[in-house]
């Protein structure tokens, strides 16, 4: 029998589902077995246009709306979203090929997690204040942005697409989504949710499309104050310097290339706990421990016992359950990891597992065998450059200074790791690691902490407070007297 192709053409504008001024389609493809699942439409700049106009006839009412109401109807939009858990869980499952039951257990609960934290800051946070105790007469008032565009990633869909869109509504701003071409039917779910919540019309709007059309639509357009990015540096350089002419706030959550620094007084899960993380969502998280360097001391036992694990990762089908790894999420993501692999060994490194092709039981599907690769040496591209595929690179250290000088050696600088029993060590070295979030002994960062990057991760906080101040102004006023 033939799969059942959903039909996800409309956009969702001023409140309602709309076909797209032209009719062009996109097919999404399901990675684990290549055939067609889905169409969409791919935005034009009409599309845009339209949707933009909309936004910005909501902002000044939703704008001026009491922060209890915006925050009330956020709190019913998580009640829906925990209603309909499961068809979020398929959606993502079928669009980016997460094994069903990371699907359930992972991403939408870091949907629901986001959701949950951006409502709690909303409620705290104080939107006008006297600008300090000696000065009362000068007050600092916060105001929403305006009209902002979101542009967001596949890998983990629904934690992207709530990490903008919920602290941006609760700020006060109206919104243009457009999800990643790839991945689009959690974020068609999620407007349903909008809907069914009641949002005033105009306030959240949803067109898909590719990155060169409505993305550098929505960066380049006049009538929008801000682009909230999520994505890889190539597209990221592209937004800001399409939104440059307009200066619009242009806020950045780009690529990674984590260290996972491996003492040897770490605990003895430390290097099974860093290769699982690793090869967790396929490879593809920004945040992925993706290098692992190893004091030498341990580091040829700590290469068996990598070995040992990826050969024990079982690849399989996204819509079975279990801890498996699923495929990664596109022809183009496979073929690019295809690609450093087969440039990893060109350059030297030692494969210690997985390597070129496709697992064996798996012919089809966009799978890739889990990599790793021993003795990286800096000059090798892999060292360096984002796989996003299960793909570890491992090489030794000797010092702690050496660790640091390691870790810190990449254009990137989203999340390092550090396993080690010394507390003042791990502080140390953590201070020293040039990354927005330092991750130490497998303990998970809370969803209020700031979730962004130094260097070219990015320029941008998400999540907790820092993430609802990015989609608000700061306006300070002089005279302010009871
Ligand atoms: P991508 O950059 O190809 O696409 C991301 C989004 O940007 C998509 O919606 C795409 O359509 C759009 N886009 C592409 N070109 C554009 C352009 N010129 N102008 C405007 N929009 C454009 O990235 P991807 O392959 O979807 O995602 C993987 C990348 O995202 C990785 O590099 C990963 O590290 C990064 N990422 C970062 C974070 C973070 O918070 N730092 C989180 C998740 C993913």
């Amino acid at each position: 029998m033939e799969p059942k192709i959903l039909d996800r053409r409309k956009f969702y504008i001023n409140g309602s589902w709309v076909d797209p001024r032209e009719a062009r389609d996109l097919h999404i493809t399901n990675p684990s077995t290549e055939q067609i699942c889905a169409v969409i439409s791919n935005g034009s700049e009409d599309d845009v246009d339209c949707a933009v106009a909309a936004a910005r006839s909501a902002f000044p009412s939703w704008s001026t709306t009491p922060v209890s109401e915006r925050a009330g109807l956020l709190s019913r939009l998580l009640e829906i979203y925990l209603e309909r858990s499961d068809e979020m869980a398929s959606a993502i499952s079928l669009e980016m090929g997460a094994p069903i039951s990371l699907a359930r257990k992972a991403q939408v609960p870091l949907g629901e997690a986001n959701i949950r934290s951006s409502i709690d800051v909303l409620k705290s946070f104080s939107f006008e204040r006297a600008l300090n105790e000696h000065a009362t007469n000068q007050q600092i008032i916060y105001e929403p942005v305006g009209v902002c565009g979101l542009i967001t990633p596949w890998n983990w869909p629904i934690s992207q697409v709530t990490l903008k869109v919920v602290p941006a509504l609760g700020a006060g701003c109206a919104v243009i989504l457009k999800p990643s071409e790839v991945a689009p039917l959690s974020s068609v779910l999620l407007a349903e949710m909008i809907h069914e919540v009641g949002f005033p019309a105009g306030v959240f709007n949803l067109v898909h499309g590719d990155g060169v059309g409505v993305g550098s639509g929505l960066s380049m357009h006049p009538d929008i104050d801000m682009v909230s990015f999520t994505g890889s540096t190539r597209a990221g350089v592209a937004v800001s310097k399409n939104a440059a002419e307009t200066v619009k706030r242009v806020t950045l959550e780009l690529g990674g290339k984590g260290a996972n620094i491996i003492f040897s007084d770490a605990d003895d899960e430390a290097v099974i706990r860093g290769v699982q993380h690793c090869f967790q969502n396929s490879g593809q998280s920004c945040n992925a421990p993706s290098r692992m360097l190893v004091e030498r001391t341990i580091y040829e036992d700590a290469l068996v016992t990598a070995g040992q694990v990826a050969e024990a990762s079982v690849v399989d089908a996204s819509v079975k359950e279990g801890k498996h790894i699923g495929p990664v999420a596109s022809k183009v993501q496979h073929d690019k990891i295809q690609r450093l692999i087969s440039v990893g060994i060109k350059q030297g490194g030692r494969l210690i597992a997985g390597g070129l092709g496709r697992p064996e039981n798996h012919p089809v599907g966009f799978f890739v065998r889990p990599t790793i690769f021993a003795d990286i040496t800096p000059e090798m591209s892999i060292a360096s450059e984002e796989i996003f595929g299960p793909v570890l690179v491992m090489m030794p250290f000797d010092t702690e200074e050496e660790a640091i000088e390691m870790a810190n050696d990449t254009p990137y600088g989203l999340t390092n790791y550090i396993q080690t029993s010394d507390p003042n060590r791990a502080k140390r070295v953590a201070r020293k690691l040039r990354s927005g979030m330092v991750v130490m002994n497998g303990e998970a960062l809370d969803p209020s902490a700031p979730f962004g990057g130094y260097k070219q991760s990015g320029n941008g906080r998400e999540g907790g407070v820092w993430g609802l101040e990015e989609f608000l102004e700061v306006k300070a006023v002089s005279g302010w007297r009871a």
